[in-house]
């Protein structure tokens, strides 16, 4: 093994080979990046995009909606709030759907537009680029600076830096963690929790604990590995990009073969043309996963567009066009021709809006509360000539607020009265809380009819909702009316 003095620095990387993952050494370990600063159009852009999504993903479980959190996921209870509607362990089904819709619209960006998700809206990306890598710099510094530290002796400096760093981490993991809980338990009730303090909260103190140290791991250490190795969308990218995905993509026939601005003259003066490309390592350089976006397009590549605005900077310097590294598809850098629209586009579009229009119709369908008919003991009994049916009628309030719930003869069919007993016409329910209303039906052997059906109607005092309740009488085939 090879070991250098550590006062002459680390070895100067002159970028990846594809003989190997680009974040591994050539001992097979990690290899620590240190991606260099940009500037350019996509740059500036970028923060913007990540502090809104920074701004929704921590808002979500803070804001309210219809008197509960826009999204809470009370798995203890079985309910989950989303956007002012409410559901039930019954409703889980609607998750099919919503996954469904949410998947096949990240199928169809990764088709049209490659891994566009990845370097711009995926949490990983947004809090590693966004809010880590700059608390990273303004502790360290540039990357040229954050790799002298690394390899520098432990002085004074380097531990208040190091500290510093790893402490302001700490606190934002915590954050995180806190936030990624109030999805689970409320904004209010993690507040109480804090305040009770971890000894009478053990189990989400426990759980806070964990998520906190998986974040701190993730952004400090962990980093490109969980979007090479981990993430199951990014290794079916090649699965579901084709020659016509917009990618960023290096215009090799532009750029090739890569010289030296210098050599530029001397070689046409030799008769002999060089590319665009100066071989200047700036877009190896700035790449967060640390691959030469030249050697064509790779599994590392999170389409940050790092290396766009980097070699576009390097081009305007050099007074040669732009775009010698641009969001381009394979086809158009070899035909010049562009194909938006295909097969795989349209099948990926229609599955997403059928999921997409599937969960919104069920969504708007799903009653804020269940009454349904329940038969319990005895299906009929026969009293001096009368047939009784003894029922019960569930009923579920499946709103986040409590409400009372009345039970009556439908007025639709006004003759049913007649044959209905209500022992408890009405019943208070808090959210998702549930009751059997019973109901006694008496038919007179005169009016009896096998098959008979008395209809009942569920009133409900949130938004004087109503429900009407079907109940077939259940009795002999024939009655003999008394005398
Ligand atoms: S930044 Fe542009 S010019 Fe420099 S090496 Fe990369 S592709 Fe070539
Ligand atoms: S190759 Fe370019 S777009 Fe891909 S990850 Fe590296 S810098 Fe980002």
């Amino acid at each position: 093994m090879e070991h250098r003095d550590p006062s002459k620095g680390p070895p100067k990387e002159r970028g990846p080979t594809l003989d190997k993952l680009s974040m591994l050494d050539e001992h097979g370990s990690k290899r620590t990046i240190y991606p260099a600063e940009v500037h350019g159009r996509w740059a500036r852009w970028r923060p913007i995009i990540h502090y809104v999504l920074i701004a929704i993903y921590v808002a979500l479980p803070f804001i309210e909606i219809g008197g509960h959190p826009a999204v809470w996921i009370d798995i203890g209870n079985r309910h989950f709030y989303l956007f002012g509607a409410t559901f039930n362990a019954q409703d889980f089904y609607l998750a099919f759907f919503i996954f469904t819709a949410i998947g096949f619209s990240l199928i169809v960006a990764a088709a049209l537009f490659g891994r566009v998700w990845c370097g711009f809206a995926c949490p990983q990306t947004v809090f590693l680029e966004s809010v880590f890598r700059k608390i990273e710099r303004l502790f360290e510094g540039k990357a040229a600076e954050r790799r002298r530290l690394a390899s520098a002796p432990w002085t004074v400096d380097k531990i208040l830096r190091k500290t510093g760093k790893h402490l302001v981490y700490l606190a934002m993991a915590t954050t995180i963690a806190h936030v990624f809980l109030a999805y689970f338990a409320s904004a209010d009730r993690l507040g109480q929790m804090i305040v009770e303090g971890p000894g009478a909260h053990m189990g989400t103190f426990i759980w806070a604990l964990v998520l906190t140290l998986i974040f701190y791991g993730n952004f400090w250490w962990f980093r490109e590995q969980l979007c090479i190795v981990i993430c199951p969308y990014g290794r079916l990218q090649s699965a579901l990009q084709d020659q016509d995905t917009l990618n960023v993509i290096y215009d090799k026939a532009r750029g090739e073969p890569r010289g030296k601005a210098k050599e530029k003259d001397r070689a046409k003066a030799a008769g002999a043309a060089l590319g665009d490309c100066v071989d200047c390592f700036r877009c190896v350089a700035v790449c967060p996963t640390g691959i030469d976006i030249r050697n064509g397009h790779q599994l590392e590549c999170i389409g940050c567009t790092a290396c766009i605005d980097a070699c576009d900077d390097v081009m305007t310097k050099l007074e040669r066009p732009r775009g010698l590294i641009r969001y381009d598809s394979l086809r158009a850098v070899e035909t010049g021709k562009h194909r938006f629209w295909r097969p795989r586009v349209y099948f990926y579009s229609f599955m997403g809006l059928l999921g997409l229009v599937v969960a919104t119709a069920v969504i708007m369908a799903n009653d804020p509360f269940e009454a349904e008919p329940l038969r319990t003991g005895t299906p009929f009994s026969i009293v001096e000539g009368t047939v009784v049916n003894q029922v019960r009628v569930h009923v579920v309030n499946k709103q986040g607020q409590p409400a009372t719930y009345r039970i009556a003869a439908s007025p639709a069919h006004p003759d049913d009265a007649r044959f209905i007993t209500l022992p408890q016409p009405e019943v208070h329910l808090e959210p998702f809380a549930d009751h059997d209303l019973p109901v006694i039906i008496r038919i007179p052997g005169a009016d009896w009819v096998r098959g008979r059906i008395v209809h009942l109607e569920v009133t409900s005092s949130f938004g004087d909702l109503k429900k009407e309740v079907e109940v077939k009488v259940l009795g002999p085939n024939r009655l003999a009316v008394p005398p």
